[in-house]
Parts: structure tokens; C-alpha cells; sequence
């Protein structure tokens, strides 16, 4: 008999051996994924207003300053243990406070250089070219700007989702599907709410780099599964793009005309049939866009994934743990946590939990 998470499948079905690594030898990468810590942070934080309480903020910076890994506290901004992306970095919607925090931090490392050129090498160089010092930087810039993307993000739930529910039916529901031997796969429903169509949903939240296809509620079978669990025909995406939207607003310095178009250099108020051609100021206004997908629930889909559950709780309980190493150097656009294990027997990098 086994229970599986919905993760341990994913795991099992991109890699067998990495399942068998993961679960039954209890080996971890010594690092996290900076999305994975993110998630889990706007996760709770969302969870905030949708059950009407207060702090949101509060609970997601609570949760993006401190973590667990591998059952040790740590304090992210500062940390060596996660892995950011290069895409996480956004300077411009850093504040000056941000700017005052990331001086202090840059002032404190041992042979620090002046912060505009640190920066300039960080943004410039390879990730695995970077020294000590500008690895530092690298994750702190990181940190800070995932924060404001965080903050951005709770903003936009709030204004575009939280006003077109009508009723939270439940949060983090955990269900099980069990087969006639026992075995037994388990996973957590977002939110089931009745949106303002008056019709009831499964919900899945996601934060992505980029928007879903409007094809990827009819093909999820996590959405599927659990929909029918919960015999509800309708299910959707709630996806918060990572990427900040600019609204860029230039104010002429001498007529104060206000125009968005961003390719003008100067300003083109014509008055008194003279062109002005004032200077501009700039202000940029950051967003985040807020995809709300909802479709039917492909119902044809649900045997075959059942009959996928059962083969996969087989193979398990008969330990075929090949490896797929079509999978070694595309683990969600990453190489696999476990390739040196794998491919040149090193572990540096992993620890048994
Ligand atoms: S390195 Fe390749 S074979 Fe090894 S666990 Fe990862 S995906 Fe599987």
C-alpha cells in the first residue's frame, strides 16, 4: 500500500529514480528554489484575504524573511541556501529604502566594493562567474525585489480577485483518492469558492513568469481529479505574472503636458502653433497582471488518470525505479538536483535528511 502526494507523482513521472532519491533515500539538495520559498510566502498571505483577515503584508514578508531547510531555520535575505533566477531581479521597482538596505548589507562584506559597480557586475556576469561577494549581492537583490513583486502581487489579488468572489467555500482542502488495493494519492484544493457568475469552482493559485494557455484548465489533471472529487463541473487558474507591467507617465517640466508615450523625447504640446519640446519627468507605476482562467472540467479525463495512479502505485510497490535522463538537464528549465550524483557519483551539494 502507498500514499503519494500529488508532488511525489509529478516527481515519479518525470524521473523514477529521482522519486526513489527524493522519498524512499531521503537525500535533498542542501539548496531551495527562491519560487518554491516565494510561493509558500504569497501562498499564506493570499490565504489572508480570502479569509477576511488582516496583514497580509505583514504574514508574507514574516514568511520571505525566515524559512526551513532541511529542519534548520534560515533567514532568507542573507542566505547561500536559495536559488534565485536572474529574471527575479527588477531594480526599478526597488524603493529607497530597498536601496538603503541593500548599501548597508554591500558595506558589511568583507572587501566590498562601491555598490554601482557591484551591481553593474552582478547584472553583467554569468551566475556561475560570480565571486563570494557579488554572489551576496546577487541573492540580496534578489530577495528585495521578489518582495516588492510579493507586495505588488497581494495588491492585485486584492483589487482583481477578492471582488469577484462571492463565497470562500473552503481553503486548503486535503483530499484522498484511495484504489480498491489501498493505495492512496493526497493533494491540497486551493480554494473552492462561487465566483460573481454565481457558479462554484475549483481553484488552483499560481505565480508564473508567464500567462497560462487558455487550453490549461481542460488539460490539468490535478484541476480534474479534483474537481470530480468534489463534484464540481467548473475549475480555473488564478495566476499572478511575475513579470511587473510599467505604466510609465512623462509630465512636460514646462507646460506640464502628461502623456505615456514612451518613444517621444520631448514634449509635443503645441501651443500658440509652437511646439513646446520641454523636458520630461518620468513616473513609473508597476502592476501585476492577474489571469483568471476557468473552463469546464474534462471529464473524459478522469479514468485515465486514475488508471495512471494505479500503474504508478505499482511501480512503486514493485521498486522500478529506472532512471529517465531525458529529464537530467530539463527539470522544470533547470538541470535536476541530482545529476552529479547520478552522472558522477559526487553528492557535494546533497545531504540525507
Ligand atoms: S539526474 Fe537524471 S537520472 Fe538522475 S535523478 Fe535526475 S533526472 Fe533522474
Amino acid at each position: 500500500m502507498t500514499k503519494l502526494s500529488h508532488s511525489a507523482v509529478d516527481r515519479y513521472l518525470k524521473c523514477p529514480l529521482s522519486y526513489k532519491l527524493h522519498y524512499i533515500d531521503k537525500i535533498r539538495p542542501t539548496t531551495v528554489s527562491a519560487n518554491l520559498v516565494f510561493g509558500n510566502a504569497l501562498d499564506k498571505a493570499i490565504n489572508c484575504l480570502l479569509l477576511k483577515q488582516p496583514d497580509a503584508h505583514k504574514v508574507f514578508i514574516t514568511n520571505w524573511l525566515n524559512t526551513e531547510i532541511n529542519n534548520t531555520l534560515v533567514y532568507i535575505p542573507k542566505s547561500e541556501l536559495i536559488q534565485y533566477n536572474k529574471s527575479d531581479i527588477d531594480l526599478e521597482i526597488l524603493n529607497e529604502q530597498d536601496w538603503l538596505d541593500i548599501k548597508l548589507y554591500n558595506s558589511t562584506l568583507e572587501n566590498s566594493s562601491d555598490l554601482e559597480s557591484i551591481v553593474n557586475e552582478v547584472l553583467n556576469l554569468k551566475k556561475q562567474d560570480l565571486n563570494s561577494n557579488q554572489q551576496a549581492i546577487f541573492n540580496f537583490l534578489s530577495w528585495s525585489s521578489l518582495k516588492r513583486k510579493g507586495e505588488l502581487i497581494i495588491d492585485a489579488y486584492a483589487e482583481k480577485v477578492i471582488p469577484r468572489i462571492v463565497e470562500v467555500k473552503s481553503i486548503q482542502k486535503e483530499i484522498t483518492f484511495e484504489n480498491d488495493k489501498g493505495d492512496k494519492i493526497t493533494g491540497f484544493i486551493d480554494l473552492i469558492a462561487t465566483l460573481d457568475d454565481g457558479i462554484t469552482y475549483v481553484l488552483d493559485n499560481k505565480s508564473s513568469r508567464v500567462k497560462y494557455k487558455p487550453q490549461s484548465v481542460q488539460e490539468s489533471p490535478q484541476l480534474t481529479l479534483y474537481a470530480t472529487h468534489e463534484d464540481i463541473s467548473k475549475a480555473g487558474f488564478i495566476v499572478y505574472v511575475k513579470t511587473i507591467i510599467k505604466h510609465r507617465e512623462k509630465t512636460c517640466v514646462k507646460c506640464s503636458h502628461v502623456t505615456d508615450n514612451n518613444r517621444i523625447k520631448s514634449c509635443p504640446n503645441i501651443k500658440n502653433k509652437v511646439r513646446c519640446g520641454g523636458d520630461f519627468t518620468e513616473v513609473m507605476t508597476p502592476k501585476v497582471d492577474i489571469q483568471i482562467l476557468l473552463d469546464d472540467v474534462n471529464k473524459e479525463l478522469v479514468d485515465s488518470i486514475l488508471m495512471k495512479y494505479d500503474e504508478i502505485n505499482g511501480l512503486i510497490n514493485a521498486q522500478a525505479f529506472e532512471p529517465n535522463t531525458e529529464s537530467c538537464n530539463n527539470w522544470y528549465g533547470s538541470k535536476c538536483s541530482y545529476y552529479n550524483l547520478c552522472h558522477n557519483n559526487d553528492d557535494t551539494g546533497l545531504i540525507k535528511s
